[in-house]
């Protein structure tokens, strides 16, 4: 089948790769002009997000445009470690791993392009319909249009393809959290000295949330996480941006032992903040010809750190299904596959993410009583049986 990719992200190249070597012809568009950044400086591909990638023969790369980050370990916001734990299986190959987006990006499109498929930029999707010899037509802004037989929605968190095939479709939902982050090099850069290579520290703050990882060459990645109660506007969110915004982050962690001033003065460019959001439950994820993946179909709060790693799953899975059976069974054959899994993964990254901001009685519940629970847990547990990134997929094994 020729299958039209729409967005050329995370789900999008691994569905090209994916579909490629399931023997399909996909091709690729992509609404922005050149390589698109996406928002998010880095993020963490999981244990389950490497083993996805495997399965299409492009895990080697990732893992080594990034560096292995196996353990978390919590603290309250008096600097108290609270709980530390293995980020799931830790063999070689598939250890939780820290990349730059962009890194991760060039490193899915360079195996597009590998495999001899093309990725057309600056074609933004804008509507698509079923043609009276029973294929697919996309039409695009630039008032271009393309036929295929199958259309795979990867255009992300604001989907388009969501849209045309289910207008009722819930919106995104805000998470309360916004999202910053940057790179802090310099000197001085150990902070208090205790951070360990391959551990990703996350830090309560009672107004913000700071997550930091140690980079082999001494730079330190952090995000931060400002509580929101309210989804900021264009306007807002522009002004979160500049030497004020930077003044202003700092002052969040005022009175937290949290050395979040002295990384953000070791930080060239803090990014402008923006509003993170979830989707709990998409109704419908196929009709007729079309189908949607990755966070078109179910986008994960940043705090779980699978949002990545589920797209690549669902790319991979829809190929395979897409390999066995006729589209008509493949599309509910791959929903079937994946709707539990990923709606059980967004209410769990819900409900982290709601931990963060807890007021002073859910921070003594948190800190006090569940965090202990965790920790115990984290100590019995086999990592490589946990539910969601002990997961693994087997391309051979037929779909029926
Ligand atoms: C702050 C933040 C931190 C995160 N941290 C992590 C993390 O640590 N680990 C993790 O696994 N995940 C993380 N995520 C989530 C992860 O980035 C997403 O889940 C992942 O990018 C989803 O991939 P995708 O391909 O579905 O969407 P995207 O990567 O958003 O790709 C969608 C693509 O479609 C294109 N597009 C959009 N509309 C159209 C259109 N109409 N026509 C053509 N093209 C279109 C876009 O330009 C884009 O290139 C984070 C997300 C955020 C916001």
């Amino acid at each position: 089948m020729k299958v039209l990719v729409i967005g050329a992200g995370i789900a999008g190249c691994a569905a090209a790769v994916a579909l490629r070597k399931a023997g399909h012809d996909p091709v690729v568009f992509e609404s922005h002009d050149q390589t698109a950044d996406g928002v998010g400086a880095w993020l963490t591909l999981a244990a389950n997000g490497i083993d996805a990638l495997a399965a299409i023969d492009i895990d080697e790369p990732a893992l080594g445009g990034g560096f292995p980050t196996p353990r978390f370990e919590l603290f309250a916001h008096d600097g108290r470690s609270l709980a530390t734990f293995l980020t799931g299986p830790t063999d070689t190959y598939r250890t939780t791993t820290t990349i730059r987006r962009a890194d991760l990006y060039r490193i899915l499109r360079d195996a597009v392009a590998a495999r001899g498929i093309t990725i057309h930029y600056g074609r933004a999707l804008t509507g698509v319909e079923t043609t009276s010899s029973g294929g697919v037509r996309a039409a695009f802004e630039d008032g271009s249009i393309a036929d295929g037989d199958l259309l795979v929605g990867a255009d992300g968190l604001h989907s388009a393809v969501r849209r045309i095939i289910d207008p009722q479709c819930p919106p995104p939902r805000y998470t309360g959290l916004l999202n910053t982050g940057g790179f802090a090099s310099g000197a001085g850069l150990r902070l208090d000295g205790t951070m360990e290579q391959g551990t990703m520290e996350f830090r309560f703050g009672r107004r913000c949330f700071l997550g930091q990882t140690l980079a082999p060459n001494g730079d330190v990645w952090w995000f931060a996480n400002p509580f929101s109660d309210r989804e900021l506007g264009a306007d807002e969110l522009r002004a979160l941006d500049g030497p004020r915004w930077r003044e202003d982050l700092a002052d969040l962690f005022t009175g937290d032992d949290i050395p979040a001033r002295a990384l953000i003065d070791a930080t060239d460019h803090v990014y402008a903040g923006w509003n993170t959001y979830d989707l709990p439950r998409v109704p419908i994820w196929h009709r007729d010809r079309v189908v949607i993946i990755g966070d078109a179909a179910h986008a994960i709060s940043p705090t779980s750190g699978q949002g990545a790693s589920l797209a690549i799953e669902d790319a991979v899975q829809l190929a395979r299904a897409l390999r066995d059976l006729p589209y008509e069974k493949a599309l509910p054959a791959y929903e079937a596959m994946r709707r539990n899994r990923v709606e059980r993964a967004v209410a769990e990254g819900a409900r982290t993410g709601s931990s963060k901001s807890a007021g002073p009685f859910g921070r003594f519940v948190r800190n006090r009583v569940v965090m202990p629970i965790i920790a115990r847990k984290a100590r019995r547990q086999d990592p490589t049986a946990d539910w969601l990134t002990g997961s693994r997929i087997d391309w051979d094994q037929p779909v029926s």
